[in-house]
């Protein structure tokens, strides 16, 4: 194998996290061990077929300072915003909400039983960014690229480019990454990555290892932070389904309060009196 592949740095697991209105969840990142990976803020898994685990959803809550994103495998979640903007994620589908200055929102399960079970990913704007005007990228599932890559290995494209196939997410200043990749039991595959992009691997199904100086195993639930490198190499004796997500690193200060983040305490103390005073 290449000495370009990325090795493993850490390995992780998510931490039970209750969030919203009393959504229990699995937290990935933003977790007393791993605080952030710039760009990357936050990661969920909501993962459940009890309802009494989804029902109580995310009433009117606000954002700024970076962007939401979620990413659902099975279930429907309705969302509404206070600019009139609405809508429901089914499974596949992608939405990838970029709060800017600011929005309130809610999110919702429309669905009071059965499984529900997706992601969602913070990712952090440069200065530059964190006061733009808010917008929306809802993707359905069908607008979603789904390619077999190598024999047994078909990834989802949701943002950035493999084998030549461009995800429908756009124009997002840490030129991310974000396919769902599926491995079949005894397969194997080697993904490109952008070389001083940092990435990050999330198996949420089976297990893989990653072959780089010496070979990690990663099960179901770890995240892998990955070493500097241009390609990922990956394989599955079991089978697998994983996230691999990459964006370039901003390197600026985080200063983050609930759902606010931007660079300087000052900046989040405007924040709070912003919303206070209705200009969300
Ligand atoms: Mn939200």
């Amino acid at each position: 194998m290449s000495s370009n592949n990325r090795t493993v740095e850490r390995v992780l697991t998510g931490i039970p996290a209750t969030d919203g209105a009393g959504v229990n969840m699995t937290r990935v990142i933003a977790t007393p061990e791993l605080d952030h990976f710039d760009p990357f803020l936050l990661l969920d898994e909501f993962r459940s077929d009890d309802p009494d685990d989804y029902i109580a959803g995310f009433p009117d809550h606000p954002h700024r300072g970076f962007e939401t994103v979620t990413y659902m495998l099975a279930g429907f979640m309705k969302h509404r915003d206070n600019k009139g903007n609405q809508g429901v994620l089914g499974p596949g589908s992608v939405q990838w909400m970029t709060a800017g200055r600011g929005i309130v929102h809610s999110e919702m399960p429309e669905q009071e039983d059965g499984l529900m079970w997706g992601f969602q990913l913070w990712v952090n704007l440069p200065a530059t960014d964190k006061m733009c005007e808010p917008r929306y990228q809802d993707i359905p599932a069908s607008d979603v690229p789904t390619v077999e890559i190598e024999e047994g290995v078909t990834v989802k494209i949701i943002a950035g480019e493999v084998a030549g196939v461009e995800g429908p997410v756009k124009r997002v200043t840490t030129e991310p990454l974000y396919i769902d990749a599926h491995l079949d039991p005894g397969s194997q595959v080697s993904l490109p990555l952008a070389s001083g992009h940092n990435a990050f691997v999330y198996v949420y199904d089976g297990s893989i290892a990653i072959v780089g100086n010496s070979t990690k195993m990663i099960d179901r639930g770890e995240i892998a932070l990955l070493g500097d490198g241009r390609q990922l190499a990956v394989k599955s004796d079991a089978g697998a389904r994983l996230i691999l997500v990459a964006g370039r690193p901003l390197n600026e200060p985080v200063a983050r309060y609930g759902p606010f983040v931007m660079n300087t305490e000052d900046e989040i103390r405007q924040a709070v009196e912003d919303l206070q005073q209705g200009l969300f």
